[in-house]
């Protein structure tokens, strides 16, 4: 579905990513793992959109590959939003509206879909996530739990080839961590296509078919979870694991 090739991106002095190959095919679940600061956030974001890397290639299944080389136009650049859809750490969800505007924002405003149309489609969804009672409410009041589970329905709203999610539990209280792993989990059964960048190894284990390990900007070592997370071949990966399992 998609292949990134050699992907650069410095913040002045700091180069965040040195050179990151990434292939990712459709229907698997692939996890992002590794330390702190290590450019996992920053790989996403490059992937959709977000932020523009100063190097490297990346090719959509059917779309042209971008070469965000100094000639890069933005509107290039602009066009890998319309690909994926991303699920923020802090859910991101705008205060000022309800549950069902923050869904059908997107579709309507972006993607031109028919008000109707996309009203259906996100009560569909927030019933599947066992939120249609709270489609009039305001974020603020619902649980960091229920906003990250709106925060999912809005990006699948979007119909993305691809799901980028962000540490989507870590900023939860521990007891509302399960209700969206579980979500994440019953679409990973789906056949979505999903990156999912976490600190829960063990949920990666579960779910993932791949684990790609970051450090230091590049990919270290990726390949079965169970390879990877329980045998690694790096000392950097092994030192890693050690630490989280
Ligand atoms: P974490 O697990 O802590 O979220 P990460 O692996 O996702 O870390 P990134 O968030 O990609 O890492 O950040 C990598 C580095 O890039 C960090 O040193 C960070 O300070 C820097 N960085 C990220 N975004 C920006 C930005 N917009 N401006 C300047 N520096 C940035």
């Amino acid at each position: 579905l998609l292949r990134a090739t050699a992907l650069q991106k410095s913040f002045g002095s700091n180069q965040v990513l040195k050179s990151i190959d990434l292939s990712i095919d459709s229907g698997l679940v692939v996890a992002l793992v590794g330390p702190s600061g290590s450019g996992k956030t920053t790989v996403l974001r490059c992937l959709n959109g977000l932020e523009t890397p100063d190097g490297g290639t990346v090719a959509f299944r059917g779309g042209p590959a971008l070469d965000f080389g100094p000639k890069v136009s933005k509107k290039d650049a602009l066009s890998l939003r319309d690909r994926s859809a991303m699920v923020f750490q802090t859910y991101n969800l705008f205060p000022h509206m309800t549950v069902l505007e923050n869904v059908v924002e997107g579709p309507v405003q972006v993607q031109k879909q028919p008000r109707r149309e996309a009203i259906a489609n996100a009560e569909r969804l927030l019933a599947r996530v066992g939120l249609a009672d709270k489609r009039d409410d305001h974020p603020f009041n619902l649980s960091g739990g229920q906003q990250q589970r709106v925060g999912i329905v809005r990006a699948l709203a979007l119909q993305p080839d691809l799901l980028l999610f962000d540490e989507p539990t870590s900023a939860l209280d521990p007891e509302l961590v399960g209700e969206v792993l579980t979500v994440i989990k019953e679409l990973a059964e789906e056949d979505w296509t999903m990156v999912i960048v976490t600190h829960e190894l063990a949920f990666a284990r579960e779910v993932a078919d791949e684990v790609v390990f970051m450090d230091d900007g590049v990919v270290v070592e990726h390949g079965h979870p169970d390879q990877v997370l329980r045998n690694p071949r790096h000392e950097r990966t092994r030192r890693f694991v050690d630490r989280l399992l």
